[in-house]
């Protein structure tokens, strides 16, 4: 950033400059005819700059508010929740799904099981005596051990996948809760922050309504409609024969204009029409 702006706050430009700095509007002198010519106490005019000044640090309040650090953490903080969260109702999901995997595939080794037990019990009862008969019986015994063996395997398969699934459960859930206690300690940074400007604000805001009330109407009216259209400045000090609103120096034509002024009439800056305050430091 170039030359710090006396008007503005650091980190500001002038927010109604359409072209280029040094560059000068045409004169319109029927904006003249439509406002008539307003006069108004030299120390009322004066008053105009100190309220500038309370008006400028209340706009520099209000952006410094709007643009804490602590919104754009928080903003971006939520979104890695949102994506942890979503992470973690999947793998919990997981878990519950190989839980029941798991269950129904225990069940299965256990009907197997049962079935050899039966056979093994038959076998070893001596009632079967027929070769044939006892030669089936020993294959299916045979048959259901690896059956069983296989269903053993899919338990064990199922098991290691939970395990990986709750281990991944715990690590989400680890990450959230981490996130959730930063959210929690930003969202206390930043109203902390907020509280701090708001209280600044209150006080900048009174102190402006006291010097308000000293400034007659018409003056004050013409001033709130001119920092309305003109980026929050209203009122520009002349100094050294440069208007502080737009920053450009008044040609000859102009400072012999507002020499041959009366004190009391309000001058507006040719340039960027904001009302021109006198000072002894105008170099008139
Ligand atoms: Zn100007």
């Amino acid at each position: 950033m170039g030359a710090a702006h006396p008007c503005l706050p650091p980190g500001h430009r002038p927010v109604d400059h359409p072209r280029a700095v040094g560059t000068r509007r045409p004169r319109r002198s029927d904006d003249d005819s439509r406002s008539p010519q307003l006069n108004a106490a030299p120390a009322d005019q004066i008053r105009l700059l100190d309220l500038q000044k309370l008006d400028t640090r209340l706009n520099q309040l209000d952006h410094r508010r709007a643009n804490l650090p602590e919104h754009a953490e928080l903003k971006k903080l939520n979104s890695q929740l949102d994506q942890q969260r979503d992470l973690l109702v999947a793998a919990e999901t997981e878990v519950g799904d190989t839980e029941r995997e798991q269950t129904k595939a225990e069940q299965d080794v256990d009907q197997v099981r049962r079935r050899s037990e039966r056979d093994q019990q038959r076998l070893d009862s001596g009632m079967v005596t027929s070769p044939k008969d006892l030669e089936s019986l020993q294959s299916e015994i045979a048959s259901l051990a690896r059956r069983q063996d296989s269903l053993e395997t899919v338990v064990l398969e199922i098991m290691e996948r939970q395990e990986t699934a709750a281990e991944r459960a715990r690590e989400l859930a680890s990450a959230v809760e981490g996130l959730e206690k930063t959210g929690t300690e930003l969202t206390a940074r930043r109203d902390a922050a907020t509280a701090e400007i708001d209280a600044e604000a209150e006080r900048v805001r009174r102190d402006r309504e006291t010097v308000a009330r000293s400034v007659p109407e018409q003056l004050l009216a013409l001033y709130d409609k001119l920092r309305a259209q003109h980026g929050g400045i209203g009122a520009a000090k002349l100094y050294q024969k440069q208007c502080e609103g737009c920053r450009l120096e008044l040609n000859i034509t102009e400072i012999n204009e507002v020499r041959a002024a009366p004190s009391d009439s309000v001058v507006r800056c040719e340039n960027c029409r904001r009302i021109l305050v006198r000072t002894p430091e105008s170099g008139l």
